[in-house]
């Protein structure tokens, strides 16, 4: 056992989100160590993320391609899978974490290599290869230790060594088929990447919809894009049993009764935290739960304010860039208790994490793109809004899409609080709509009254201007 250290915070986990609490306390002045038992950069990197973006983005760059006459003539052969996985592993550096170090050495933080557990208050154990290391925090010790993938309880899952989201980001062959369960995001998403890299993909969606977080008009979209690119989508059913002998293919029992035989059969069913093994019970919680925490990230069951959770680990939003809002929140927070300085905790404060509420921004890299932020219509209405819906069918009405793409389709929708004339949540699906979530999340998050979105002018001819026709429709649905 090392002599202690004493850190001002100890951050636990150094995923996207521990980093930046990291950044953000170091900016505050504070000592910093940063504990990390795989890579630097966290699953977001290597198998999340920028390697599924990595392995999108050459499938979507050719679907944009074939939907432009002129360039689809020049689109005469199929992918080159080893191009794309080429790609892939240099976005991840071929899982080597050498440059995130040299930048958490950069900001001044100390690394500390190994599993990491609170062993009481404001302590973390970390067992490293060189023995176990005592970290004692001054202010705050924050557990950003993220999720990984639930798989359900089935028979013949051993055996069947299904794909989580790591062999789907990792592997370096394409499965001749493929089967995919859960269409939420990374279902649709590495459907998606997997058709378009040459596999037969069958994707398995237990309920009636896919992205069923999203408007329903978004998920019937992208069923139909993805029906369109050769996906077999059966709604409506999932998996009972699983069967695999060596390394022959793998057989599903489905719960309608019918058999499917595929090569790999990945498994896209909802993340559960990594907190069941980091010592909540040495400071009165239960392992393997999710971390409730207030608006400043601190957690709220445990005394003296000392513990913060960020990111994925306490289930506000799984995203990344919600994750390291929080983050710079927390790290701020953090930096201005340790200087007993005022807090600005007000709904929109500098230390408020306010938009994990309200304006929680999402986008999937499906074809078409499905972009959503705030709330859709039935949650609105479940919050005991008055709302008014506006749609608009962006093939119809818009010019830059259709020059974006030829046959453009897509739909947008505004859900207006009726009371107050601001925007609740928006939601887009359609080619190229991804880089146009950001407008609808400053609408959203800056509450701009709607008389006021008519001076926000769009480009012509950009796909932006569906704001212009989102606008008349509401007008005209308010005069009429
Ligand atoms: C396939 C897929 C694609 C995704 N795509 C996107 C996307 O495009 N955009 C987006 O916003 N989100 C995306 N997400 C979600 C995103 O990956 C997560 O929200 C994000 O990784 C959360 O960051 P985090 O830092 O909280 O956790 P993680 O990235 O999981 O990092 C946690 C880190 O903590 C470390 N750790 C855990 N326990 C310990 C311990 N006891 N001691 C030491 N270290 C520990 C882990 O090794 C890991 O490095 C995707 C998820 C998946 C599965």
């Amino acid at each position: 056992m090392h002599e202690p250290e004493t850190f001002d915070v100890v951050v636990l986990g150094a995923g996207p989100v521990g980093e930046n609490v990291a950044d953000r306390a170091r900016a505050a002045g504070l000592t910093v160590a940063i504990v990390e038992r795989e890579l630097i950069g966290g699953e977001c990197s290597y198998w999340a993320c920028v390697p599924s973006k990595a392995l999108l983005r050459p499938v979507l760059a050719l679907d944009d391609a074939r939907r432009v006459d002129g360039a689809r003539q020049a689109v005469s052969s199929s992918i080159d899978a080893a191009g794309v996985f080429g790609r892939r592993n240099r976005y991840v550096g071929d899982w080597d974490d050498s440059g995130q170090a040299d930048w958490v050495n950069g900001i001044g933080a100390t690394l500390v290599r190994g599993h990491g557990r609170l062993d009481g208050p404001r302590r973390v154990v970390v067992a490293t290869e060189a023995g176990d290391v005592t970290l004692t925090a001054r202010h705050a010790v924050v557990i950003c230790t993220g999720t990984r993938a639930a798989l359900p309880d089935l028979p013949g899952m051993a055996d069947a060594r299904p794909w989580t989201n790591r062999e789907a980001t990792e592997a370096t062959s394409v499965p001749r088929r493929l089967a995919v369960v859960g269409a939420g995001g990374v279902g649709v998403e590495m459907a998606t990447a997997w058709q378009g890299l040459g596999s037969a993909v069958t994707l398995l969606v237990r309920g009636s919809g896919l992205l069923p977080r999203m408007e329903p008009f978004v998920g019937e979209y992208v069923a139909r894009g993805l029906a369109d690119a050769g996906v077999d989508v059966r709604t409506g059913v999932s998996v009972t049993r699983l069967e695999r002998a060596g390394d022959g293919p793998v057989r599903l029992q489905l719960t309608d009764d019918s058999e499917l035989e595929v090569d790999e059969i990945l498994f896209a069913t909802g993340r559960t935290p990594v907190t069941g093994d980091i010592g909540l019970e040495t400071v009165g919680l239960t392992p393997g739960d999710w971390l409730e925490v207030d608006d400043t990230c601190r957690v709220r069951a445990v005394d003296d304010g000392w513990l913060y959770a960020c990111g994925d680990a306490n289930h506000r939003a799984l995203l990344t860039h919600v994750g390291k809002y929080q983050a710079r929140v927390a790290g701020d927070a953090i930096g201005a208790r340790a200087a007993g300085q005022p807090l600005d905790t007000a709904p929109w404060g500098v230390h408020a994490a306010t938009a994990d509420h309200h304006a929680v921004p999402q986008v999937f890299f499906t074809d078409p793109e499905a972009a959503a932020v705030g709330l859709t219509a039935e949650q609105a209405e479940r919050a005991g809004r008055r709302v008014q819906v506006v749609d608009v069918e962006m093939g119809d009405a818009v010019m830059g899409a259709k020059l974006h793409a030829d046959g453009y389709r897509g739909r947008a929708r505004m859900v207006v609080d009726a009371d107050e004339s601001f925007l609740l949540g928006v939601a887009f699906v359609g080619p190229g709509v991804a880089e146009l979530l950001h407008s609808a999340t400053i609408a959203v998050s800056g509450r701009v009254p709607m008389h006021r979105l008519w001076h926000a002018v769009p480009c012509f001819p950009t796909i932006s201007e569906i704001w212009l026709r989102l606008l008349e429709a509401y007008r005209d649905a308010e005069h009429g």
